[in-house]
């Protein structure tokens, strides 16, 4: 699986083009699933564009709410309407800059489920948390917040991107060592309440994956897929990685 995150970015105009490229180039990807997430204002226009294509589409974060006076939201059923499978949420962005909260995040994991819309649920730990030898720490307690409000049940069919903050948008990579290392620790937390739940669950490596790193990346056995921000932006880039997830899938 790879998930193209577009963030606040792109127009009209340039998200046509993207998305030709990628419609030309995609041909010969049909064992990896491809996804791309833009703006929720483009949703309507990127729905219409990749009808009848293999490309699927998610949103970058949904509302808690089901409707009502919450201006500025939107929620999962205005999601259903243009056939969102996903929705990207607890992104660090949204974290960090938003100051959404784990308990936050697990109630919009829910209500996703509820709705029958696929989380894409990003997890990670910040560079100090790392240096401090934090990392299973925070990732649990992540996970932890919404296994509190559901049941490892909810994770079933949910994909998880493991983005170790330190690593998005700064051109640093963790290794593969370390991303198999937090991504096995994940399978295993889930596959103690659920073996069939730990070991179905897509876990999504994110942070500077591209191009050049992708395929070593994708040679660990706990990392099935990618959540790409920077290098989703250009069709040739994007491509490079589906086609090393399509290699790595056969
Ligand atoms: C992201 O923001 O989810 C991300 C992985 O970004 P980048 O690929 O640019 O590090």
């Amino acid at each position: 699986m790879v998930a193209g995150n577009w963030k606040m970015n792109g127009s009209i105009e340039s998200i046509k083009i993207l998305l030709d490229g990628i419609k030309q180039g995609l041909g010969e990807v049909n064992n990896a699933e491809i996804i791309v997430c833009p703006s929720s204002i483009y949703l309507g226009e990127v729905h219409s564009q990749i009808k009848d294509t293999v490309i699927s589409l998610g949103a970058q974060n949904v509302s808690e709410h089901a409707s009502g006076a919450f201006t500025g939201e939107i929620s999962v059923k205005m999601l259903k309407d243009y056939n969102c499978k996903y929705s990207i949420i607890g992104h660090s962005e949204r974290r960090t800059l938003y100051s959404e909260t784990d308990q936050l995040i697990a109630k919009k994991f829910v209500t996703l489920c509820e709705a029958h819309t696929i989380p894409i649920f990003c997890i990670g730990e910040l560079l100090d948390e790392r240096e401090a030898g934090k990392t299973e720490d925070i990732v649990g307690r992540q996970i932890d917040a919404v296994l509190d409000l559901a049941d490892i049940f909810a994770f079933k069919n949910s994909v998880i991107a493991y983005e170790p903050v330190w690593a998005i948008g700064t051109g640093k990579t963790a290794t593969p060592d370390q991303a198999q290392e937090v991504h096995s620790f994940i399978r295993k937390k889930l596959s103690v309440l659920d073996a069939d739940i730990g070991e179905q669950v897509q876990i999504l490596y994110g942070g500077s994956m591209n191009a050049s790193n992708v395929a070593q990346l994708l040679s660990m056995p706990d990392i099935d897929g990618g959540l790409i921000g920077g290098a989703s932006l250009k069709s040739a880039d994007f491509l490079a990685i589906c086609a090393a997830a399509n290699a790595a899938a056969e």
